[in-house]
């Protein structure tokens, strides 16, 4: 089993880091030189990086990693990324270098059309699909694939620990309790991801158990949840419809 580091990037990205022994795999390195400077500080060699789509914030620190270090780099192969020497489509199972774990690759569209996430050791690494709390944008995807990527996370297992690629939770909360007022688990982590923010604390990973408890995206059959989407515009109460109404609603909320 690996250490996992988080490495914050940007204005509210995590790169994560698993650490196996002198061994490093980096996830989404959106930026090299924060990475570059938790490898020199740890003494870690780089072996290998996952990419889960191809925003720049994701992979725009591929190139400049592959200057410093021979890393296999592994990606979605239906998206145009510089550098992946693994593609990947999802159902295969990847075992990076310096990694003593296997990862599943699961395809995921919906934010990106080839978004990938990796599951392995009972971590999830979901990029943009599966946030702490929300969901990712729909730029490429329908929401039926969407709903659908979501759907298939979410049936792993309840203590599965969740690793998102932003810190996001708080606002996204906030729009939770929007859509479920009612919902007693969700109002308690919000309060307690609004204390921990506060004192500047990082709120991921969460788990696959606390997303279904409280994230209304993994939601969508539940009355209350179902009913707020149709006073915002879902024709239905399907799961589709439901969840793309929450959608629209979250991106104008
Ligand atoms: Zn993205």
């Amino acid at each position: 089993m690996f250490d996992v580091i988080r490495i914050p990037a940007f204005k509210d990205n995590y790169i994560w880091l698993l650490r196996k022994g002198a061994a490093a795999t980096v996830v989404d390195p959106g930026d090299a030189r924060p990475v570059l400077e938790v490898l020199q500080r740890e003494g870690l060699t780089l072996a290998s990086i996952l990419v889960t789509h191809h925003h720049a914030d994701h992979q725009g620190g591929v190139a400049a990693l592959l200057a410093h270090c021979r890393a296999e780099v592994f990606g979605p192969a239906a998206e145009s990324i510089s550098g992946i020497s693994r593609p990947l489509r999802g159902g295969e199972t990847i075992h990076p270098a310096g990694c003593d774990s296997g990862f599943a690759v699961i395809a995921v569209p919906g934010h990106t059309l080839g978004h990938l996430a990796y599951y392995g050791a009972g971590c999830l690494f979901c990029g943009d699909t599966l946030f702490a709390g929300g969901c990712g944008r729909l730029f490429e995807g329908t929401p039926a694939q969407m709903a659908a990527s979501l759907a298939r996370l979410a049936e792993l297992p309840d203590e599965t620990a969740v690793y998102c690629a932003h810190e996001y939770t708080q606002a996204n909360l906030r729009f939770a309790l929007a859509v479920e007022p009612g919902n007693r688990f969700l109002q308690g982590r919000a309060a307690e991801v609004a204390a921990a923010r506060a004192g500047g604390l990082a709120t991921v990973p969460s788990t696959i158990a606390c997303e279904k408890a409280s994230n209304p995206f993994l939601r969508c059959s539940e009355p209350e949840v179902a009913a707020s989407a149709q006073r915002h515009g879902a024709g239905a109460a399907d799961e589709v419809a439901v969840f793309a109404a929450l959608r629209e609603w979250k991106n104008g909320f």
